[in-house]
């Protein structure tokens, strides 16, 4: 039997479960590649890189040497007929937007594909793909946030507005979130805590916090960081 025919009927029974092709196993799809498979998602990984192949293999549900800018490679490998393909071929854009433009031709219904830049972006979302993401330059603007503000952690969820994670105040010891009223002076909202034990809860009116809690805080971006600097 033709090599690619075993894997394409591997692949096709891959695709019918809840599961997703990740094609281009850098460092990128690699950690997408095996977070999926972390949270319980069939993985068909697809690299041209022997070495990266070899790597993977046994960590995802199945992981193909294959050159995804081949209309009869996709076709063999049944990705027509998966519902989530990713495209995380990042520094040969050549061979990102080949690999997207074919996907497109075969009506995968969701692509995802990873941009360099912006201008890479910009063809991508041009050709049709659905969701254009760009890793480093997200990663980039977290970490300037996270560099120049005292939260543990930081998410901006649209221009403007995000989530932190920060070491609950000092005037939050002790009272109620309700007595506190931090939406009315801080127009921030407390949405969970957790306590030394590492529990996390939603925060509720009656919640009381204590020294050392650690609290979720949603609100516009300026309040959300000019609370995690309170102590
Ligand atoms: P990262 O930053 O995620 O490590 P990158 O932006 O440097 O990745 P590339 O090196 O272009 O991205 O590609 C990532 C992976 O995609 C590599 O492992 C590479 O072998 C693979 N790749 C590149 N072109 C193709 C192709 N035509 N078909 C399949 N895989 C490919």
């Amino acid at each position: 039997m033709n090599r690619f025919l075993s894997f394409g009927q591997d692949a096709r029974r891959i695709a019918e479960a809840d599961s997703v092709a990740v094609i281009g196993l850098g460092r990128f799809g690699t950690s997408l590649a095996l977070e999926l498979m972390d949270s319980g998602t069939d993985v068909l990984g697809i690299d041209d890189d022997e070495e990266v192949v070899q790597a993977l293999n046994g960590a995802l549900t199945q992981v193909v040497r294959a050159d995804a800018t081949r209309m009869d490679v996709l076709q063999q490998l049944t990705i027509g007929e998966f519902d989530r393909v990713v495209v995380a071929i990042g520094s040969d854009i050549t061979a990102s937007i080949l690999t997207a433009s074919l996907l497109l031709q075969l009506n995968v219904p969701v692509i995802w594909a990873k941009a360099v830049d912006e201008q890479h972006g910009a063809v991508l979302q041009q050709l049709g793909v659905h969701r254009v993401v760009y890793p480093e330059k997200d990663m980039g603007r977290r970490v300037a946030h996270l560099v120049r503000g005292a939260a543990a952690d930081y998410l901006e969820i649209d221009k403007g507005f995000a989530v932190v994670k920060t070491i609950a105040p000092h005037f939050l010891h002790g009272v109620t979130l309700a007595s506190a009223a931090v939406r009315h002076t801080h127009d921030v909202t407390i949405a969970a805590h957790r306590e030394p034990d590492g529990q996390w809860s939603n925060a509720q009116a009656d919640t009381v916090l204590h020294d050392g809690d650690v609290v979720l805080v949603v609100g516009p971006t300026n309040q959300v960081e000019r609370f995690a600097q309170l102590r």
